[in-house]
């Protein structure tokens, strides 16, 4: 199986561009924070509180998440329910960074993504794909742009819906999530030895997407 591991801070555009190059080398797209996501949303749901780490390993078997492709893009289910949109909160955001850290938490949805690339060619984005969950990735990127940027990007996105909410309070958002995710002891965000880092900040989306295409196809060149 082919699978494009790409990594990086929040806001670095890696679900945008994953998704696109999935649908251009026709594999499928698995955005790995969605798993977070998905765990924390049922936490917050059931109002289970993120530092009683026990209580939170003895809940994840129950909770019960399941991921469908349609069309190429994945939609989350939670019991039957698509919460694909309730995730994208900022509260969730935080939720999903803080229990990220936990182990039980990580070796739980390790299992399941590493499942999805053994049966299937895949661009896989996270943190932790080229260095934990896939570290034998046919190809692997590190997309990263400023912090600035970054926010800046995440800000215009949320004033779509009209959110109440000022830059300052995305930027403070993003630095302190890539706080925690670069510090934490378990997978931590960082490049993989053999990626490629690819800086965005200057780089349109389109470019960002025909850069990576590019760097798969001068891979399987190489390795045909
Ligand atoms: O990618 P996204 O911003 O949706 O991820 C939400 C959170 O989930 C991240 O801030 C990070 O803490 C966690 N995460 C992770 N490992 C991954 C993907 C996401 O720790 N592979």
């Amino acid at each position: 199986m082919i699978s494009i591991a790409i990594d990086g801070p929040a806001g670095a555009g890696k679900s945008t561009v994953a998704q696109k190059v999935a649908s251009r080398l026709g594999y499928i797209y698995v955005n790995t924070g969605s798993f977070y996501r998905a765990v924390s949303f049922y936490l917050i749901c059931h109002g289970i509180k993120i530092d009683n780490e026990d209580l939170i390993e003895n809940t994840l078997p129950k909770i019960n998440f399941e991921l469908k492709f349609l069309n190429g893009k994945q939609i989350i289910l939670l019991e039957n329910e698509d919460i694909s949109q309730k995730i994208r909160s900022e509260q969730v955001s935080t939720v999903a960074s803080k229990i990220s850290a936990l182990k039980s938490v990580r070796l739980h949805l390790l299992d399941m993504q590493r499942k999805i690339a053994d049966e299937n060619n895949v661009v896989m984005d996270g943190r932790d794909i080229g260095t934990v969950v896939l570290p034998h990735a046919t190809v692997k990127i590190f997309l990263t742009a400023s912090a600035n940027e970054r926010a800046n990007r995440r800000f215009r996105e949320i004033k779509k819906g009209d959110k109440d909410i000022t830059f300052e309070q995305v930027l403070n958002s993003i630095t302190q999530r890539d706080y925690r995710d670069s510090k934490r002891d378990i997978a931590p965000l960082k490049p993989a030895e053999s990626a490629i880092i690819l800086d965005s900040t200057h780089l349109t989306f389109s470019n960002v997407v025909l850069k990576i295409l590019e760097i798969v196809r001068a891979h399987c060149q190489n390795n045909n």
